[in-house]
């Protein structure tokens, strides 16, 4: 079936091997990262293995019916009082994209690091990596078969979820013949399709289209057209009333933009920090331009957390990408 199959009998090792886990994904999670803790926790109560899933925040509200979903501790409300050993990094590039999530790891932590960015540096002790997998819940996916696994309904949404918003709604090229053939095969297990299309991408809250609104009221184009960019910061958020999570989406729309090659969002997280999102229509290789900042990511999604100022840190990214075209 794969032809990664050591990585898989390593997963699957350390899965049926070891027990007591914490089962983290990325910061600012979004449907692929939380769908593929929840699969993980089921493949693991399916294994009879005791476990916790946490993340550093909330998960966001679009993403309550995912069942178990209230199951997954939010560290920054309820701290954990042990340290765990055995780790499933699901979803995360790098070590620090688990954020505070690792300060419940022990010190002599095995990590089993399951993940498809091309920029993941295998900082697992066992590390299944897919970089052409469309999302994390792709390789997840393959795992259950690979151990023989009945899924049901509900596993089958979590993991229709993470496809469906990591390809954008099956559009980014990223939706191979395997992605259709997979989402197929969920749609059977009874998957709401289009409803979840209907809640993921579609709808908006209101404060969401006010933010957005907002943010394209400052969008600025590179003289040539091909870099556009906006800029969101904490006065935007709280004048619409908007959540981290209603960003989302928003670098699209200098992407789509006719002729621009690539798009930008600058959020301010704070003084001296702005996190970046990068999004490529082909030609720039986002990725290594998020790596030289120190994020990571896809050819055509990255992004990066990067020290300084605003008004620093837009003609820095600028530059690096005009380098590129
Ligand atoms: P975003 O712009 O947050 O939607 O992220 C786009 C892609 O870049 C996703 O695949 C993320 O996992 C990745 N990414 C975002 N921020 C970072 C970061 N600080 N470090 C590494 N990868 C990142
Ligand atoms: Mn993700
Ligand atoms: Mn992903």
């Amino acid at each position: 079936m794969q032809t990664n199959e050591r990585e898989f009998r390593q997963a699957q090792q350390f899965l049926t091997e070891h027990d007591h886990f914490l089962v983290v994904s990325h910061v600012q999670p979004d449907g692929d990262a939380v769908s593929s803790t929840l699969v993980v926790g089921w493949l693991l109560s399916c294994l009879g293995k005791n476990y916790v899933m946490v993340n550093e925040g909330p998960i966001p509200k679009r993403m309550e019916y995912l069942s178990e979903s209230e199951q997954i501790v939010d560290l920054s409300q309820a701290p954990l009082t042990e340290s765990h050993k055995y780790v499933i990094c699901v979803d995360c590039a790098d070590f620090k994209r688990t954020g505070k999530s690792s300060l419940h790891f022990s010190e002599d932590a095995q990590i089993l690091n399951i993940d498809h960015h091309p920029t993941n540096d295998g900082y697992g002790t066992v590390n299944l990596i897919v970089p052409n997998a469309a999302a994390t819940v792709e390789i997840l996916y393959d795992l259950i078969r690979f151990m023989n696994l009945e899924m049901n309904q509900n596993v089958a949404t979590a993991i229709y979820t993470g496809l469906l918003t990591d390809t954008g709604g099956f559009r980014y090229s990223s939706t191979s013949p395997k992605v259709m053939e997979i989402a197929s095969k969920l749609l059977e297990y009874g998957v709401d399709g289009p409803g979840l299309s209907e809640l993921l991408l579609e709808q908006m809250t209101l404060p969401q289209l006010k933010l957005l609104t907002r943010a394209l009221n400052g969008l600025q184009i590179s003289e040539d057209g091909k870099i556009s960019w906006v800029s969101v910061d904490d006065n935007d958020m709280e004048i619409t009333g908007a959540i981290h999570e209603d960003l989302e989406g928003i670098v699209n729309y200098p992407r789509n933009i006719q002729g621009v090659e690539v798009g930008l969002l600058f959020k301010v997280i704070n003084e001296n920090a702005v996190k970046v999102s990068m999004r490529s229509a082909g030609k720039v290789d986002v990725a290594s331009v998020a790596q030289s900042f120190g994020g990571g990511g896809h050819v055509r999604a990255a992004g990066a957390r990067i020290e300084g100022t605003l008004e620093t840190i837009v003609p820095r990214v600028i530059e690096q990408v005009k380098k590129q075209l």
